[in-house]
């Protein structure tokens, strides 16, 4: 039986990075977050690798990338640096949405995800990101989009970043520059869309995984 997909988009702040764990958890499959490999080459050009080397796709050779995909036992690493935390710092978010928008990164993204699915020993894989339902697997059995109202993302992300003043406008400058490449506002035609405004982290994975077992059934 070929691999199962659940395919999960949404902004930053709408949850999805652990709600898509906890599906993981939930169904026993592997988890792959797609932004840590936009956040991962970020990170490298602010090592010095040059973005005339993301817009010739020359990046491909050298970029050794590697990801966990258990949910338990997360991490990401760039040749033997471990950058799982380097990934999440203030200079990288600001970095990262500028690396997205380059065409010979987006389809190098899409190949690398199908490989690193592919690659993985589970039955189903949760996979997230912006463009994931729509570009990277619309084949996929579960298509879901995230999203929660920009009030709600602000004061979620706030929690999780430590630098409280530059979130309002580091969100909404992202959510703005990502939504020229890809559109993750709008559920694409056969694409679940939750809004988790009101609901808790609970009542969002349970609504989430009702979907996912129809989906998958
Ligand atoms: O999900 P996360 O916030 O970590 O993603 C970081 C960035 O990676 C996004 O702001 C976006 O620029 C890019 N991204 C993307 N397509 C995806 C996943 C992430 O363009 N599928």
């Amino acid at each position: 039986m070929s691999k199962q997909i659940v395919a999960i988009d949404g902004p930053a702040g709408s949850g999805k990075s652990s709600v898509s764990k906890q599906l993981a958890r939930e169904f026993d499959f592997g988890y792959l977050d797609t932004g840590a490999a936009y956040r991962a080459l970020a990170w490298l050009v602010l090592q010095g690798l040059d973005m005339s080397e993301l817009e010739s796709g020359d990046f491909e050779a050298s970029f050794d990338y590697e990801i966990s995909t258990n949910p338990d036992d997360f991490w990401v690493k760039v040749g033997s640096h471990d950058v799982t935390e380097a990934i999440r710092m203030a200079e990288v978010s600001e970095a990262v949405s500028a690396v997205a928008q380059v065409p010979a990164v987006r389809s190098f993204m899409k190949r690398k995800t199908h490989e690193l699915a592919d690659r993985c020993a589970k039955a189903g894989i949760v996979i997230e990101g912006r463009d994931i339902t729509t570009v990277v697997y619309p084949e996929a059995q579960s298509r879901i989009l995230l999203t929660a109202s920009e009030e709600v993302r602000l004061a979620r992300r706030s929690k999780e970043l430590t630098e409280v003043e530059n979130i309002h406008a580091q969100v909404t400058k992202r959510d703005a520059s990502d939504s020229k490449v890809v559109n993750f506002t709008e559920a694409a035609p056969g694409v679940t869309l939750v809004d988790s405004s009101d609901l808790d982290f609970a009542q969002t994975v349970a609504v989430m995984a009702d979907q996912v077992k129809t989906d998958l059934k």
